[in-house]
């Protein structure tokens, strides 16, 4: 599995960038989010989407974050501008990917230097700075070679219908 763990969240400001780590974690092919305490009231606009459009997919929150880090059994792959690029190590993180669980690491703000000492890759998506959910939507694709985007959904109560032009949303109990 691929988790995506969340450190730092500052409340007020983050919430829309939390819920969008989940909600792009999520679409994009990881099987959990891990949010710290004070991201807490993110879980449940995570939760409702999942509910609503289809999983797998696991919220959890954690009061000590850097804890599951520390007894992680798998590879841990961080985000940062300041990494390595990203092109240069999927290979190895697909490799590692394939026999051992990933935890892959964004942060909010200044991410504690422990991270980068426990992490076994530090990768940057460029080496400029942007976003968390940008590096976490390329890191995704780049990992699981576009795969990610044909992925079936299981138990959804709704689907988009692709169109080229309006909106089509199904109930698939209607549907059935
Ligand atoms: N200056 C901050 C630092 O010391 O890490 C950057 C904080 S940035 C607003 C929030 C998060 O976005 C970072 O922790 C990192 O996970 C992610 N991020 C930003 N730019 C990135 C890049 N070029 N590659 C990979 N991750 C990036």
């Amino acid at each position: 599995p691929v988790v995506v763990l969340r450190l730092g969240h500052r409340p007020g400001r983050d919430e829309r960038m939390t819920t969008h780590v989940g909600l792009t974690a999520r679409a994009l092919g990881a099987d959990r989010l891990v949010l710290e305490d004070a991201a807490a009231g993110r879980k449940e606009t995570v939760t409702d989407i999942t509910d609503r459009f289809g999983g797998p997919f696991e919220v959890e929150v954690t009061d000590r974050p850097l804890g599951r880090l520390r007894s992680w059994d798998g590879a841990i792959a961080h985000l940062t501008m300041y990494g390595q690029p990203v092109q240069d190590r999927e290979d190895e993180i697909r490799t590692a990917h394939r026999d051992e669980p990933l935890l892959v690491v964004v942060g909010a703000e200044k991410v504690p230097f422990e991270v980068y000492e426990r992490a076994d890759f530090n990768v940057g998506v460029t080496n400029q700075p942007h976003s968390e959910i940008a590096a976490l939507a390329v890191f995704l694709d780049r990992l699981f070679e576009g795969r990610e985007l044909d992925r079936t959904w299981e138990d959804a109560e709704k689907r988009v219908v692709p169109k080229a032009a309006g909106k089509r949303v199904v109930d698939l109990d209607d549907e059935a």
